[in-house]
């Protein structure tokens, strides 16, 4: 996975097309969590989700696997990270190769 200083990565949830199934919590609870109304919302580095719509929060990359495994398995299709320099998405449904 290469990735660099200058390739810090954030990730955001469209909570339009999450089916709140929780297995994104369950593969990255630490930037992941189901809120009571039932969709997954990211959390920020204070550990408080970040509820605005296309919020992002920067991925540690000591979960990055985790992470984008969480994208490439998410039945919503609906998690998408991206480089926080040009916003350009890395994994997810609008990655240009997966
Ligand atoms: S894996 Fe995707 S669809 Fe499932 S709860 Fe997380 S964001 Fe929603």
């Amino acid at each position: 996975m290469q990735t660099t200083d200058d390739q810090e990565l954030e990730v955001w949830i469209d909570q339009g097309l999450c089916t709140g199934d929780g297995i994104c919590a369950q593969y990255a609870p630490e930037v992941f969590e189901l809120d009571v109304d039932g969709l997954a919302y990211v959390k920020d580095e204070d550990d408080e989700l970040v509820q605005e719509p296309g919020a992002a929060v920067r991925v540690p990359l000591t979960i990055l696997r985790d992470v984008v495994d969480s994208a490439q398995e998410c039945p919503g299709d609906c998690i998408h990270v991206r480089r926080a320099s040009d916003t350009v998405e890395i994994y997810g449904p609008d990655a240009e190769s997966a």
